[in-house]
């Protein structure tokens, strides 16, 4: 079989739909969002492009097709997402809960709670949200350690009865502040580190809202630190076995972490264009445009090869992930690691190509660095989790230095 990397008529036409609904919506919303001063109401604006998303099928893309959905393969997860993260990587990141809280339940979950915890994403219209209720005010990177996740599942008949704090996950709080349509929960349980997933009804009265959060950039994301408090979820709901909640959220933000490469690329791709743009027209008082010093033209070139490198290996890493192949994990996690960090280098350095201009705030190229600067911090940051993934990976017996290229 042939290796090609060239998009399918069916491709193509993803992209057209992706970049049309961007255009046509996630413009203007990020134009209004950046306007907004508060939190809140910032992240709400979002709802009526929500709503029209679900309307055209796009969440129904993240659910994989076997429960039902319309996700086929990692690289039109990664193509979809590049058109609208161009635009609104706050929205997109935000509509993608269910990627995360989901993905323990096709891991661990019965058929019948697989049914019940996929319906409401099905839907066609509506904004239903779902959040990874991992984070906790007091830390994360330590979860799996004795004193790393504080919140408790305490067992009460047929029920557990939940009480902790969490923090940062995207719509903790939901639209109205009685949580999202579906929580998958962190949690300690008498045998250990737990998943449990709360739905609406449960958590309706129980989620106080102690802060939404005023993030220096992706500031659509609705992200809050929340109380919940005597949160009574009926044991069917634990996924899988009590102490098994630790690698399934390994597991969980799998997906998510290959897709961060590509959320890198989208603001490499935004602020190389102005950079480009730029470098092309201005001459900045000298005899031609500033492409003709070769230092510059050696920046605009360095920022390209890696911009091209990098989606070459989110779309790899989204591929296995989605696929479920053993190159996955590392995958993804070189996506997260190397994508979001040479994010943040190549943007920096189309910021300093551009110069003095791009720090003026109503030139929009800081606001990419803005973006930037989450990815090697957010789903897990590179330090406290994901480089420490990659040095389980490598001391683990059997590691094949090969194996993830294939090319063992
Ligand atoms: C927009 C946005 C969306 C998010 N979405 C979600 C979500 O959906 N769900 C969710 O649960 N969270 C979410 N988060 C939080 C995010 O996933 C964080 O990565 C997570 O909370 C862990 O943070 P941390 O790794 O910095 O851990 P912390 O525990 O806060 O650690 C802080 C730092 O301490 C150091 N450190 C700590 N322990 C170690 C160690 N053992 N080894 C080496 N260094 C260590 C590292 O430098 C680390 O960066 C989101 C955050 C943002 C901003």
């Amino acid at each position: 079989m042939t290796v090609s990397f060239l998009l399918s008529p069916e491709q193509e036409q993803l992209k057209a739909a992706a970049r049309g609904f961007a255009e046509e919506h996630l413009r203007d919303l990020a134009a209004a969002v950046r306007a907004e001063p508060d939190p809140l109401t910032r992240a709400l604006l979002a709802r009526p492009v929500f709503e029209k998303a679900v309307g055209q099928g796009f969440l129904k893309g993240l659910i994989p097709a076997p429960v039902g959905g319309a996700a086929s393969n990692g690289v039109d997860a990664a193509i979809f997402v590049e058109e609208w993260a161009v635009h609104s990587p706050d929205f997109t990141i935000s509509m993608a809960g269910p990627l995360i809280a989901l993905a323990p339940v096709y891991e661990a979950g019965t058929p019948e709670q697989v049914a019940r915890f996929v319906a409401p994403f099905l839907a066609d219209s509506g904004a239903p949200l779902a959040a990874m209720a991992y984070s906790e005010p007091e830390g994360s990177a330590n979860f799996d350690t004795p004193t790393g996740t504080r919140t408790t599942a305490t067992p009460d008949g047929d029920h557990y009865v939940i009480n902790g704090r969490k923090a940062w996950a995207s719509h903790l709080s939901g639209w109205d502040g009685d949580g999202p349509d579906l929580m998958t929960i962190v949690c300690r349980a008498p045998g250990g580190i737990s998943l449990i997933v709360a739905e609406r009804e449960h958590l309706a009265g129980h989620v106080e809202v102690e802060e939404h959060l005023d993030l220096p950039g992706l500031r659509g994301c609705l992200t809050s630190r929340v109380r919940l408090h005597d949160v009574r979820v009926p044991k069917a709901n634990l996924l899988g076995a009590e102490g098994q909640g630790a690698a399934l959220t390994r597991n969980a933000f799998l997906p998510s972490g290959a897709s961060i490469g590509i959320f890198a690329v989208a603001a490499m791709r935004g602020a190389f264009e102005i950079a480009w743009r730029f470098a092309t027209t201005e001459t900045r008082g000298g005899p031609s445009p500033i492409i003709d010093h070769q230092s510059v033209a050696d920046v605009l070139a360095d920022a390209k090869g890696r911009i091209e490198a990098t989606r070459l290996l989110a779309w790899r890493a989204l591929d296995a992930v989605l696929a479920q192949h053993p190159s996955a994990p590392e995958l993804a996690l070189h996506s997260k690691v190397f994508g979001s960090e040479t994010g943040v280098d190549v943007i920096n350095d189309l910021v300093k190509l551009v110069g003095v201009t791009s720090y003026d705030a109503r030139f929009p190229i800081v606001e990419y660095l803005d973006e930037a600067l989450a990815y090697p911090i957010i789903e897990g940051s590179n330090i406290g989790v994901r480089r420490r993934q990659l040095q389980d990976l490598f001391r683990a017996p059997g590691y094949d230095p090969l194996a993830a290229s294939g090319m063992a």
